[in-house]
């Protein structure tokens, strides 16, 4: 019995390699440093593997930024005008990743898009010409030996042609179409060499195989593989698969020539099935993906080891694995030394999961284990229920159901009512919520949090920026005012924080992207309300101007995707739970007097399942849980709801049955699908398509922003149509907000006279 890992984290215990590629940025450390870190970091990692006796050790799973672009970059999939700026190698991909702006030109990013339904992003390859296609990189040979030289006999993991295939952005269906076969030859190259170094194993990592396929798909795939196995030597090949089921391809894995395949059992549970229905082969190996890669938690022993035993069925040639890569949870919980042990002892991060794939190994092979003893450890460990019996809160969201959780009136009238209150022009303009996050506003919640300023110095100080906050947007000429959010140091983390049954860590950070990371909360048990959140800002705003100022809160879908969830209650269960807490938030704003209650769902679509078979189940859940957090309130409170990443045309019916009055999204780069697919639906809500991307410096003129906004107007009823920017302004500075934001209302202004004039 031997194990594997998928892939490790990279950023390093205490993020050391995100600070060291922000000092490359700003050019306070050299190329040598960078490179001698990484050198540090992977031989740190390997030898966490090593000595926890894992069999399959990853190489090539380290990345500078993303491992995609890698890719990119091995098989010189890059754009021309990036190789326009003639920068040497290393800049030349982060000007991919980042943007470049300098002496020798200036390129925008390449895209960045969600990696699968989980919160890393991947940097978008872009192809404009095919005939380029090679393998032209080294990084993987170079890993690949530096591991060889620590004794290691690694198995370098890389996209498979297919995945890679379908995440580059082709110029033309003509190149994408030439592409196909320079991307086979170069992946035959990749073989050659690996047949050169004599490499025992190659890891082609295939999560595209978990969605939906058609036959045109399936047959690419087919035509890929077929040729490039025919090409592997000596060597053995494995096909990875996480994040789900490969239902629509496992008949024709099953034909391929290949060594090894890995099959997720954590969120691919149907994978069971896929074996008892067709089978597997007696002489391959199948890599079984029974540590989950996602959470946190500890592993339950008995449940793995029952559910082995019934893969062995199938497949008695059987390697035990990650279920994805580990770089979606933290790297350790040695770091933690905050957390109680009653609670760390519940947790599995990277470092420790490594000691449970071993730990496994050792249960189902010797024979002096005593295994019972162990298995009542562990099973106590799990149900030990810490914080888990708030009846109350659970009795209440058994009530809870589509139908009873109806707000009343509906929109229609509800929309004359509060116009009727809230008498705002046409086009009115206001802002997401957050204002930038400078370095003061930082301190302040930090030098609070260590209990170096009491709690009145920390409120007024917060105080005093709302006031000056509120004056800029006054001056501005905003129509409805936003407090600014400087009391958060994160959507999810400040409400965590505010509500029973969170627990928080020190260090247990994951990359988001690049070198930006994120800490999520855990939900450790049942969710709660233990006081009033935002209710004293939020009057202390109001009180400030004549204006209105929304409340702002985060809302339970997106609090429940950005944090780790429990796995002894449902997502379901979980998400009601937080959409009650934040109910009784959402009534005492409004008892207290604030007209516009904003409860944002960043995170709502990022979750949706893969399959489409599993949107429903999701959606339902989803949408009542926010439904849950506002439908008793009045109908002159107006509800407004925010979402990034809203390539949602497929769902936007369900985003209607939110039942909000206002929604803004994120839709800067691909506003016009999504507002012709508003369109085609008819959509009730109110809309505040954002009209300048926050996510980048550039000031939008009043035409260019006026422009925009005309194309809105093209396409809905001018009473519709909110102007905002299309997220929260935390990442900009002053003067960009300040001149963004003027110039947004100069455009609405101008819009609304020239209206009028009709
Ligand atoms: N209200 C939040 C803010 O402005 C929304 C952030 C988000 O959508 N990610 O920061
Ligand atoms: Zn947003």
């Amino acid at each position: 019995m031997k194990n594997s890992v998928i892939g490790y984290p990279r950023i390093g215990a205490f993020r050391e390699l995100k600070f060291e590629v922000e000092k490359y940025f700003l050019k306070q450390s050299s190329q040598e440093e960078l490179i001698a870190l990484s050198k540090d970091l992977k031989e740190k990692h390997w030898q966490d593997l090593k000595s926890a006796n894992i069999d399959f050790i990853p190489c090539n799973d380290f990345s500078f930024y993303d491992n995609t672009l890698d890719t990119a970059v091995l098989f010189n999939v890059v754009a021309q005008r990036y190789k326009a700026l003639k920068l040497n190698h290393l800049d030349e991909y982060f000007a991919q990743a980042r943007g470049y702006q300098g002496k020798f030109g200036d390129e925008k990013a390449l895209a960045m898009k969600k990696w699968f339904n989980t919160n890393y992003h991947y940097i978008e390859p872009e192809c404009d010409d095919a005939e380029v296609i090679d393998l032209v990189g080294d990084k993987i040979f170079k890993d690949f030996i530096e591991a060889k030289n620590l004794n290691i006999n690694p198995k370098p993991v890389i996209h498979g042609i297919f995945t890679f295939f379908k995440l580059i952005r082709f110029k033309d269906e003509d190149t994408k179409q030439k592409a196909k076969e320079k991307l086979l030859q170069a992946y035959i190259k990749l073989l050659n060499r690996f047949n050169d170094l004599e490499a025992t194993w190659l890891s082609f990592d295939e999560p595209c195989l978990v969605f939906d396929l058609n036959k045109q798909e399936l047959k690419l795939f087919n035509d890929f593989y077929q040729e490039l196995l025919k090409h592997k030597g000596g060597i053995k090949i494995l096909i990875q698969s996480y994040f789900g089921d490969i239902r629509d391809a496992y008949e024709s894995v099953l034909k391929l020539d290949i060594d090894g395949l890995g099959l997720d059992f954590i969120e691919g549970d149907y994978n069971i099935n896929l074996l008892e229905n067709f089978g597997f082969h007696r002489n391959k190996i199948l890599f079984a993906g029974i540590i989950n890669g996602r959470n946190i938690y500890k592993n339950n022993y008995k449940k793995t080891i029952d559910l082995i035993h019934k893969i062995k069925n199938y497949a008695p040639n059987i390697v035990l694995s990650t279920s994805c890569s580990l770089l979606h949870v933290p790297y350790s919980i040695q770091n933690e030394n905050k957390l109680d042990e009653k609670y760390l002892n519940h947790f599995a991060f990277a470092k420790e999961k490594l000691q449970e794939l071993n730990e496994l190994k050792i249960l189902l092979t010797s024979k002096d284990f005593n295994k019972e003893k162990f298995f009542i450890q562990n099973q106590i460990l799990l149900a030990n229920s810490l914080n888990k019996n708030n009846l109350k809160v659970q009795e209440s969201i058994k009530t809870l159901s589509k139908e009873k959780c109806i707000r009343e009136p509906e929109f229609k009238e509800r929309k004359i009512l509060q116009q009727s209150i809230l008498k705002l022009p046409i086009l009115p303009t206001t802002t997401i919520g957050s204002f930038p996050q400078t370095k003061e506003v930082r301190s302040n919640r930090l030098a609070f949090k260590q209990n170096k300023i009491n709690i009145d110095t920390y409120t007024s100080f917060n105080r005093n920026k709302i006031k000056e906050c509120i004056k800029i947007q006054e001056e501005i000429g905003l129509d409805v005012l936003v407090h600014g959010e400087f009391e958060r140091n994160d959507m999810v983390e400040y409400f965590g924080e505010n509500l029973e049954g969170f627990l928080f860590t020190q260090n247990a950070w994951v990359q988001s992207y690049g070198t930006r990371c994120v800490k999520p909360p855990i939900i450790w048990g049942d969710v709660s309300r233990k006081k009033t959140i935002t209710v004293e800002y939020a009057k202390f705003a109001q009180s400030q101007s004549q204006k209105i100022v929304k409340g702002m809160l985060t809302g339970p879908v997106t609090i429940l995707n950005w944090s780790f969830p429990r796995e002894d209650i449902s997502l379901r269960e979980s998400a009601l739970q937080i959409a009650l807490a934040i109910q009784e938030e959402v009534l005492d704003l409004e008892n207290a007097g604030i007209k516009i209650i904003q409860i944002d769902e960043a995170a709502l679509r990022e979750k949706l399942p893969l399959r489409k078979s599993k949107w429903h189940t999701y959606l339902e859940w989803a949408i009542l849980a926010f439904n849950v957090t506002h439908y008793k309130v009045k109908a002159q409170t107006q509800i407004h709801t925010h979402m990034c990443y809203s390539e949602f045309s497929d769902i936007i019916k369900e985003i209607n049955a939110m039942d909000a009055d206002v929604i803004s999204f994120e839709a800067s780069r691909s506003n016009l699908d999504l507002l012709n697919a508003l369109k085609a639906v008819n959509f009730k809500t109110d809309i505040g398509p954002g009209v300048y991307d926050i996510h980048s410096p550039r000031i939008p003129s009043i035409d260019e922003l006026k422009n925009v906004i005309k194309k809105i107007l093209n396409k809905f009823e001018k009473e519709k149509i909110w102007i905002n920017p299309d997220c929260g302004l935390k990442t900009r500075n002053y003067e960009e907000v300040v001149a963004s934001l003027k110039n947004l209302v100069q455009a609405s202004l101008e819009l609304r006279k020239e209206l009028q004039n009709e």
